[in-house]
């Protein structure tokens, strides 16, 4: 392995390389990766779990903002010839069409995430529509937040969001002890599986009611959501037991997914 003792670790890149061979192993182990499997790697770094998902993968397609870590990658991965990296920003990359020349039948997502841009990285993911499995780790109060549950404080507009395209579960805790440099903060391993859903008859409007109705986090559902019709919404709160004074926390998926259904309809 390339030493990375005199390398400049950039703080704005979110850079915190992930040095535990037991995590590392137990990330891959948990990620199932089956026989033609592509997987992306978002923030390869000096390569650390590339070199396992390697092992495993048909082929890794790794995504790398800072070329300075070029000759510490090309050193720590020579010998795998089924690796590609990509030294853009994750973020502004053509993905659809770095896929092109691949043949493969599954395409999972498996990466040490920076930190500064979860959300946007996975709902990148969600829109490109291309995997049907995320392994990936977050910041450990971040991840709660993916999987909370209905009622606790956690538990918002992106919890849903989430939820509706995936399964959602924690795979492990990570102490910030297994990371070069320590960063500040506990990080968490989450699995996201994706669902195939035909319950939802149109899908904005889906996620207009959730994001209105979470608008104002103090307000009930009758003043958040005002501009739609509130007779039909309280006909199917009530089928639940609840009606237009209940807050968006204490709101299933499922029923939003009804409420919006019955607006549709
Ligand atoms: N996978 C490595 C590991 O586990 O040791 C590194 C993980 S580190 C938490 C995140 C990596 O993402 C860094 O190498 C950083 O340079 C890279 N990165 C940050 N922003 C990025 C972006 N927009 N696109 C691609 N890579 C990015």
């Amino acid at each position: 392995m390339s030493d990375i003792s005199n390398f400049e670790f950039k703080k704005k890149f979110g850079q915190n390389f992930l040095k535990d061979n037991n995590v590392l192993n137990n990330i891959v182990e948990k990620s199932e990766i089956e026989d033609d499997t592509l997987v992306i790697e978002i923030g390869v770094g000096a390569g650390y779990l590339t070199k396992y998902l390697a092992e495993k993968a048909k082929y890794v397609l790794g995504f790398e903002i800072d070329d300075s870590l070029k000759m510490i990658i090309a050193n720590n991965l020579h010998e795998y010839n089924n690796v590609e990296i990509v030294f853009e920003d994750f973020l502004k990359a053509n993905v659809t069409e770095k896929l092109k020349k691949y043949d493969y039948k599954h395409l999972y997502v498996i990466a040490n995430l920076p930190y500064y841009i979860t959300t946007p990285i996975i709902e990148k993911i969600i829109d490109l529509n291309i995997a049907e499995k995320l392994v990936v780790m977050v910041q450990k109060e971040v991840g709660d937040r993916f999987n909370a549950k209905m009622g606790t404080k956690e538990y918002n507009s992106l919890t849903l969001y989430l939820n509706y395209y995936f399964k959602i579960s924690k795979v492990m805790d990570v102490s910030r002890n297994s990371f070069i440099p320590k960063p500040n903060v506990d990080s968490a391993v989450i699995k996201f599986e994706r669902y195939s859903r035909n319950d939802c008859k149109n899908e904005n409007l889906l996620f207009n009611i959730i994001r209105d109705s979470f608008q104002f986090k103090r307000k009930n559902l009758r003043n958040n959501l005002k501009n739609y019709d509130l007779v039909k919404i309280e006909k199917v709160l009530n089928k639940y037991g609840k009606d237009l004074t209940v807050r968006a926390e204490n709101i299933s998926l499922e029923e939003f997914i009804d409420i919006s259904n019955n607006l549709e309809g």
